[in-house]
């Protein structure tokens, strides 16, 4: 009978290609998409870290020098103012405009005053005096377009003069004069010079326009390339930088005693950076795109070989199902088998036997062909007897319990005791722990190695030792008899069922006890070996493991 049940509970539960769907797919792929993800996602963050970390680092740098900037100026227009002012009280107490040029010239020599290129008094008609007397027309033609353009200015203000080169423009600040109308006091400065210190001369970052009202709107720059904006909603705003990765918004009121500054960064500027979060970006994606790929190499792998585990499980499970059924059907043959050939086994027994019994007038031959037929009934029966003790068995489930060691020796005992005695042996027990095991399974199991203890003595006082050894792995009990012995070659087959070392005529037997131990064995998740020699003794090891793992039987039909 083969009753081998493959197992396969521990196997997946979808069967077929399950991620030929898309949630199948998606599942089948989430470590790739997720590494593909997680790398995309830490590239930008890395990218814009990059770029933010720039950025302030660009800001600061242009804060502390606007910063600078505004005290150079500061300092610059304030010196200028205190010119212009001194020059107008001057002019007010009648001093000679050459006396006051002349304190300004000694001043200069001696105190750090803004270099004073040209200082004078200026009116509508006619400059009143100068430094130099081509400068003073220029201011005073200057002048002459402001008025005409608007009121008087009651504060200084900055007047662009004619070009004097290309890309320069020569500034004058001028101040109302009290003394007169339309008079002004005025001094025409390196203002070049004064808003940008020599180590930044190429620096376009500088454009100051002033705003008067009413007046025109005039414009200081270094570099042509620099446009100067001023919008009506921007009143008062003085420059605003349109080429540096900043926009400079200057605000103020001439002459600058009150400047401000905004910095705000242009839209275009992030893509003006230097290439390193670019840099970044690139090795970070391509980084992920390489960890991706090989993810996803990995998970079609991985999905082609659970695609095929999948395949190979449904035909197993279908494999299973047929065994099962088989494994049904050739039980229930046996058990109806063996129990319908009971009837007729008795009936010839009781048959022969009453002949026997009655002992009719046969002759001897007669006789003992009778016997004969009485013999192969009883051992019909017992085969059949056997085969149905198997079966039952092979059906049984395992139901484990802690058997007791007195319990376990009285069950054996009880039916085997009055038969070692009987041949002049002894049963020893050394059983002190408790087996943890189905009760009917292993009794059977026990009382088959004793009867065959029994069976294949030697011709010396038969010893039957049954003892037991407990520790974490289970329980592993040992029938040892001082009987024949068996030969190391047939250590394996022995446990095969209808597999016999002696004829039935030697020693009675159907071949099918220890293939009942080994079966109980299994039916434990535990093994059975044994040890012998022969003409020496043999023992025999049932090992039950503490863990069980019992495999399902097909009834509990007992
Ligand atoms: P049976 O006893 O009905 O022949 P078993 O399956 O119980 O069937 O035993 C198979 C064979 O193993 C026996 O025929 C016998 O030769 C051998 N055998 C079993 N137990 C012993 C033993 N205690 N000593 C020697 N031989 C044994």
């Amino acid at each position: 009978m083969n009753l081998t049940r493959p197992d396969i509970s521990s196997s997946t539960q979808s069967g077929g290609a399950r991620y030929e769907t898309l949630s199948g797919l998606l599942e089948a792929y989430r470590t790739p998409v997720a590494i593909i993800l997680f790398g995309v996602i830490v590239s930008l963050s890395l990218f814009f870290a990059t770029l933010l970390g720039h950025s302030r680092a660009k800001e600061r740098e242009f804060r502390n020098h606007a910063a600078a900037r505004i005290a150079e100026i500061q300092t610059g227009f304030t010196a200028i103012e205190a010119e212009l002012t001194e020059l107008a009280h001057a002019a007010g107490a009648g001093l000679a405009p050459q006396t006051v040029i002349g304190i300004f010239g000694v001043a200069d020599g001696e105190v750090a005053t803004p270099p004073v290129r040209d200082l004078g008094l200026v009116s509508r008609d006619a400059a009143l005096h100068a430094i130099d007397a081509g400068t003073a027309r220029q201011v005073q033609r200057a002048v002459a377009y402001m008025l005409e353009r608007g009121p008087a200015p009651q504060t200084p203000v900055l007047l662009p003069l004619p070009a004097a080169a290309p890309g320069e423009v020569p500034f004058v600040l001028i101040a109302p004069l009290p003394a007169g109308p339309y008079a002004y006091a005025y001094v025409t400065s390196d203002f070049d010079a004064l808003v940008q210190p020599t180590e930044l001369r190429s620096d376009p970052a500088w454009v100051i326009s002033s705003l008067y009202d009413g007046s025109p709107q005039f414009a200081l720059a270094r570099n042509a390339n620099l446009r100067a904006r001023t919008t009506p909603a921007m009143m008062g705003v003085i420059s605003v930088l349109d080429t540096a990765p900043y926009a400079l918004h200057w605000s103020g009121e001439a002459p600058f005693d009150v400047v401000d500054i905004a910095i705000v960064p242009r839209r275009s500027y992030l893509l003006q950076f230097g290439p390193l979060p670019w840099l970044v970006l690139a090795f970070c994606l391509f980084a992920t795109a390489a960890i991706g790929a090989l993810a996803l190499k990995d998970a079609r792998r991985t999905a082609e070989i659970r695609r095929q585990v999948d395949l190979k499980t449904a035909e197993l499970r279908r494999s299973q199902a047929v065994i099962e059924a088989k494994n049904e059907e050739l039980a229930r043959f046996a058990a109806h088998a063996s129990h319908d050939l009971q009837a007729p086994l008795r009936a010839m027994k009781g048959m022969s036997s009453l002949l026997v019994e009655r002992q009719i007038d046969l002759d001897d031959r007669s006789q003992q062909m009778l016997q004969r037929i009485n013999r192969g009934a009883d051992r019909a029966q017992r085969l059949v007897q056997d085969l149905l003790s198997y079966t039952k068995a092979d059906m049984a489930q395992v139901n484990a319990e802690t058997i007791p060691p007195e319990t376990l020796r009285s069950e054996i005992d009880e039916l085997l005791a009055a038969t070692v005695e009987e041949c002049g042996g002894r049963l020893r027990w050394q059983i002190d722990a408790p087996v943890e095991a189905d009760r009917f399974l292993l009794t059977r199991a026990l009382q088959n190695l004793i009867s065959n203890a029994i069976k294949y003595r030697a011709d010396r006082p038969l010893r039957i030792d049954v003892s037991t050894r407990t520790d974490a792995d289970g329980s592993t009990i040992c029938v040892s008899d001082n009987g024949m012995g068996i030969e190391p070659k047939h250590f394996e087959r022995i446990f095969r069922v209808f597999e016999r070392l002696h004829g039935a005529d030697e020693i009675e037997g159907s071949g099918i006890g220890l293939a009942l131990c080994k079966r109980v064995a299994d039916l434990h998740g535990g093994r059975i070996w044994v040890e012998s020699e022969p003409g020496v003794g043999s023992h025999f090891f049932l090992h039950i493991p503490s863990v069980q793992a019992p495999r399902a039987a097909i009834s509990n039909d007992r």
